[in-house]
Parts: C-alpha cells; structure tokens; sequence
C-alpha cells in the first residue's frame, strides 16, 4: 500500500497547522487553555499527515503551551554555553537553542 498522502493533502495539513499556530500565539495571553488545545490539534494534524511542525521554538516540547517571550516564557542568552536558553513559564521546561552558527558568520563578517 501506497503510504503517502497526496501532495495536495500534506500542502492544506500546513496550511492548518500554521493558522493553529497563529491563532495559540493570539491566544497565549488571554486564553491559556484554548491556545494549548490549537497547539495540540496542530500536532495531530501533522501526524496524520507525515507533516513536522517545524516550528520548535514556538511552543512547548512538554506541555505544548505556545511560547510567547515575556507572556507565556522567559528567553535568556547564556554566554557559557553559547545558547539562547527559553524557559516555559507554565511547567518550567527549558529548551536551549544554541547560536554558535550565527557568531560564526558574523566573525566571518568582519574579518572579511
Ligand atoms: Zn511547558
């Protein structure tokens, strides 16, 4: 069988999941829970359809809350480990996504 799903269904899966997304950021504020069930029906969404949410930074890996910097989490440059540390307000979990790549470019930048 014929595992994957037509083009036209993976490109309408995106499109759904990206106002899902946009909407939980509306919401992050005002309606905690509404905007966490729009986070989790994206995620449905894309594994029905063989669609990743690429959109990692934007909500939670654990409780899935979006996260939204001073409403829902807490974003911090660490200088020791070279990382832009972002912290969920709602359960606490840390993501760290590091920024050794962009310094690369910008000391290539001026030594050029
Ligand atoms: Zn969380």
């Amino acid at each position: 069988m014929n595992r994957k799903k037509p083009e036209a269904w993976t490109k309408l899966a995106r499109e759904r999941m990206q106002i899902l997304l946009a909407l939980a950021e509306v919401e992050a504020g005002a309606h905690p829970k509404r905007s966490k069930r729009y986070i989790e029906l994206a995620k449905k969404i894309g594994m029905r359809y063989n669609v990743r949410l690429k959109a990692t930074k934007r909500f939670c890996r654990k409780c899935s809350s979006p996260l939204v910097p001073g409403v829902t989490c807490r974003i911090r440059s660490r200088k020791d480990r070279q990382a832009m540390v972002t912290t969920c307000l709602k359960c606490g979990a840390i993501s760290r996504h590091p920024y050794i790549r962009e310094k690369k470019i910008i000391k290539q930048r001026r030594t050029a």
